[in-house]
């Protein structure tokens, strides 16, 4: 990197997604500041995925719930002049690090932050990953909704819910449905059930790039909510999202781009 000569010593944070699993789903950007880095920071699993580490570069595992307090511990060691990369799997910037990072410098604890050299690098997210598989399922206009209400009230999930299937969009749905919250994908699935076509096209994709990935084709009437939990990527078609069978039992799955 060009920048690095006199910005080394006031440290960096580099906040890179890792893609959904498979490591040549990885950017080199992100595999060089990887490789870079004095500290890595992250979800413990994210950090697994990331590895293996030289003996030399510190690792930081922490609880998936901290976030604010990650992004926060991220910051004190950038500012000590350490290269930080913080982790987050398939892009930093779709329910990730990112945002908890954004959010950490607008209430800094400490004016050093603000010298840290900061960068965000994109990664492959999961609905890009799972539409590549079945097609492109995300070929025309969609929206991306998380279904935890850990940080946002239920009401305003079904009102967005709701005004996607007015507005015809497709739907990429994460965080479907936790041990914690089993009810609430059902919930969401009633409510499109209510508003959209049974024969509508619903891609459900698992472990996507991973060991055991799975990807199936289903409908709304035929999708069964005990298939989906917290590894699934979830896309619902819009009316206008079609398939075509393939000569080996499968089948290809897409929204046009003109109608
Ligand atoms: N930043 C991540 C998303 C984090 S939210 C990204 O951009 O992909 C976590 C949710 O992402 C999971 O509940 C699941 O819905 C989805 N997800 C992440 N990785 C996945 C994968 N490899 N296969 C299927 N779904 C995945």
């Amino acid at each position: 990197m060009s920048a690095d000569m006199p910005a080394a010593s006031r440290g960096s944070l580099t906040v890179v997604g890792l893609g959904p699993g498979d490591p040549a789903l990885r950017t080199p950007a992100v595999t060089e500041a990887l490789d870079a880095a004095t500290d890595i920071i992250g979800y413990r699993t994210y950090i697994d995925l990331a590895g293996p580490f030289a003996p030399e570069q510190r690792v930081h595992a922490s609880d998936n719930r901290m976030e604010l307090d990650r992004a926060r511990h991220a910051f004190d060691l950038a500012a000590t002049g350490a290269r930080v990369v913080m982790v987050s799997s398939g892009d930093p910037g779709v329910f990730a690090m990112a945002a908890a990072v954004m959010e950490a410098l607008d209430h800094p604890e400490d004016p050093a932050w603000h010298q840290v050299q900061l960068s965000v690098l994109p990664g492959v997210t999961a609905a890009q990953a799972a539409s590549a598989l079945a097609g492109a399922p995300l070929g025309h206009d969609f929206c991306v909704l998380s279904l935890s209400d850990n940080l946002k009230p239920w009401a305003e999930i079904e009102l967005r819910l709701a005004l996607m299937c007015e507005a015809d969009l497709v739907l990429a749905l994460y965080n479907p449905r936790s041990k914690a919250r089993p009810e609430q994908f059902r919930r969401a699935v009633a409510l499109i059930r209510g508003r959209r076509a049974p024969e509508t096209i619903v891609v459900l994709g698992r472990d996507i790039a991973r060991p055991g990935e799975q990807l199936t084709v289903t409908t709304l009437a035929d999708l069964d909510p005990d298939q989906v939990d917290m590894r699934t990527v979830v896309i619902v078609g819009s009316s206008r999202t079609k398939r075509i069978e393939r000569p080996d039992g499968g089948c290809w799955v897409y929204t046009p781009r003109h109608y």
